[in-house]
């Protein structure tokens, strides 16, 4: 069962939900208010499906394993428009961890940011206190930490300890899809009801990164907005044509298989 929407849309195997921003946010408060088990809600670009399509199926079924799943990118709602079953919205991740904040300080919800160098999610904390009244963010923790047993299980305490039900783990893509869904027993023991993974977002909220100005927003070029700032992603980039070009093979072979039937 899905957390909120009316349907499905099938990206080359990574299945999102077609809802608005404000119903899915509205959707995870319901959830962290009364849910009893951990939903874990991810927003993948175009980036992250390319990877799932040329892996072995496993991050797919990470990935799948969300009971919300948004459209973070323009390359997501042009390949679901070219398979015929356009999305309502596309939903940025870190727009929409601030819709859940607002929330969260509306309805007294404590939320847990995890990610970001060190320092980051202490002040991206602080800013999103001053600007949602009622916000309690009542622990962080940087991303850098080791990634062996102790290490996690280490941070996960210090989860549980802080009350949190809404944790942001911000330690990039796939690192914290997986961080997720490897740990989700732990995260539910420990009292999270909701799990967000939201890439670069603490940085943003705490004013080192900028997001791409409008123009290149409307433009659909928030691609390139970071390459400039950050050029060591070229490589990462070159999924973005490979995921244009399977998008028109499979778009082609539905098309001859609807014909056919
Ligand atoms: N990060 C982290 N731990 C790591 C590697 C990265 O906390 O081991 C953080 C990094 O500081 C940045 C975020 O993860 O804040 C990645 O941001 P990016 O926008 O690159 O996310 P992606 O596009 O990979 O989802």
């Amino acid at each position: 069962m899905r957390l909120a929407g009316k349907g499905t849309v099938n990206i080359l195997g990574v299945v999102f939900d077609d809802v608005t921003k404000a119903s899915a946010a509205d959707a995870i408060i319901a959830h962290a208010k009364d849910g009893g088990t951990l939903a874990a809600v991810f927003t993948p670009n175009s980036e992250l499906v390319e990877q799932c399509a040329e892996g072995d199926g496993t991050l797919t079924g990470i990935i799948n394993s969300a009971k919300l799943t948004l459209p973070d990118s323009v390359g997501i709602m042009k390949a679901a428009r070219m398979f015929g079953t356009p999305l309502t919205e596309r939903i940025p991740g870190v727009e929409f961890g601030e819709e859940v904040l607002a929330r969260a300080a509306e309805n007294f919800l404590p939320v847990y940011f995890l990610g970001g160098r060190p320092g980051v999610a202490e002040a991206a904390g602080a800013r999103m206190e001053a600007k949602y009244p009622g916000l309690s963010v009542v622990g962080t923790a940087d991303g850098y930490f080791e990634r062996t047993p102790s290490a996690v299980a280490a941070v996960i305490a210090k989860i549980a300890g802080s009350g949190a039900r809404i944790l942001f783990v911000c330690l990039g893509a796939p690192a914290q899809e997986k961080f997720i869904y490897e740990n989700r027993r732990a995260l539910e023991d420990a009292g999270v009801r909701v799990a967000l993974g939201l890439g670069g977002s603490l940085d943003i909220y705490a004013g080192i990164s900028r997001r791409a100005p409008g123009l290149f927003v409307s433009l659909g070029l928030e691609w390139l907005w970071r390459l400039l700032r950050e050029p060591s992603r070229i490589g990462r980039m070159a999924a973005l044509p490979k995921f244009y070009l399977r998008c028109r093979r499979e778009a082609k072979k539905r098309k001859k298989q609807s014909r056919r039937a």
